[in-house]
């Protein structure tokens, strides 16, 4: 077992996106200094951190750099080349685990991880040749294996010629082909593992999306109580199956009988778990650094049910009146330009707990 990082060490984050910003933020409460890699200059991230060494990934000499001076590493989104991770977990303990980060990373990888761990998906087929498409019947979702997110990458196709179309179309890279889910609603779940093995999660929440990106979370999800608990147990499972330090998002489907399939899982702090940072204890951001760290976990109970807006592209011109709105907790990343799509910052609203 690990020796304790102790606050006053320095975390390093790869990546200087709205993630590792309040990561950082989170890690400066307890005593630690953050220090930022990523290859931007005045990312949302290295503004509020200590240090920020500015390089791309692939850069060796930027890596040892980087290694030296801080004394745990995480990153911020995982579409982070995984070789250079790996490269830095020689150097520097990184939590969670480049392996995990390679699973959640491909579509393929991230299915057969589940399968194993027992957690129910919707159906898929790997497809690596349009002869695999005929795997799975039309209507059928079909998804690029890699770099997919916010609806990218990813074509409803509803017959078999449109599937090899759509495999054509997105340069016939590995992809999964997946039954439609009839879903009620979209639900996910973050859960925290520290190094002793100790897991701590919060209560499954409702995502509802816009335009593929996330809109809008409410916590908790208004879904039956034996939901909430079948998403909790999917959650720990997975993090004990993929033996994560950190984090673990969990993304899931609930269908119109009541099931709960995985959707797909996030190493790292979570758009949906914004609302943690105004309506429990312990924010995500927190626990990540707390997980990373060695440190006892802390209490992901929340005080108050939450709902938190993204403010997405110009959405965010209405900052002046959430600033004066009673109650609201408004975040803005600090980001020059908004542009359609770009997540600016977010606003939560709590209420007192509707269970007790
Ligand atoms: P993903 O990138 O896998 O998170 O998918 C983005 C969004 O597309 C999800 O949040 C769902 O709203 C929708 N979606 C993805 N996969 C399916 C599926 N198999 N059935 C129905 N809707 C889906």
């Amino acid at each position: 077992m690990s020796a304790t990082i102790a606050p006053g060490a320095t975390i390093g984050i790869l990546g200087g996106g709205q993630l590792g910003r309040m990561t950082a933020l989170a890690a400066a409460r307890l005593g630690y200094r953050a220090h930022v890699f990523c290859p931007e200059a005045d990312a949302p991230a290295s503004r509020v951190s200590a240090a920020t060494t500015r390089g791309a990934y692939e850069d060796e000499g930027a890596r040892r750099r980087f290694a030296k001076a801080v004394d745990v590493i995480t990153y911020e989104f995982e579409n982070i080349p995984a070789g250079p991770v790996e490269a830095l977990a020689a150097l520097r303990p990184v939590r969670p685990s480049p392996a995990i980060l390679r699973i959640c990373q491909d579509r393929i990888a991230e299915k057969t991880a589940l399968a194993a761990a027992g957690v129910a998906t919707a159906r898929f087929a790997a497809v690596r040749a349009p002869r695999d498409l005929d795997a799975l019947k039309p209507p059928a979702i079909l998804k690029t294996a890699r770099l997919g997110y916010d609806g990218k990458g990813q074509a409803l196709v509803r017959t078999p010629a449109e599937a090899r179309e759509a495999f054509a179309r997105f340069g016939a890279v590995p992809c999964v082909l997946e039954a439609v889910v009839d879903f009620a609603c979209e639900i996910s779940v973050i859960a925290a593992r520290g190094l002793d093995g100790a897991i701590a999660s919060y209560v499954a929440v409702e995502n509802r999306h816009a335009n593929h990106i996330l809109d809008e979370t409410i916590a908790p999800a208004r879904v039956a109580p034996a939901i909430l608990a079948a998403a909790a147990a999917i959650a720990r499972r997975i993090a004990e199956a993929l033996d994560v330090v950190g984090l673990i998002a969990v993304e899931m489907f609930v269908t119109r009988d009541g099931a709960v399939l995985v959707n797909e899982l996030a190493p790292r702090p979570h758009n949906s778990g914004h609302w943690t940072i105004d309506a429990c204890a312990t924010s995500q951001f927190e626990q990540l650094v707390r997980a990373i760290c060695g440190l006892p976990l802390g209490d992901p109970e929340r005080h108050s049910d939450a709902t938190m807006k993204n403010l997405i592209g110009d959405e965010v011109e209405a900052w002046t009146a959430l600033a004066a709105e009673p109650g609201a907790c408004l975040h803005l990343y600090g980001k020059a330009q908004s542009r359609p799509g770009r997540k600016m910052g977010h606003v939560t609203r709590l209420s007192p707990r509707s269970d007790r």
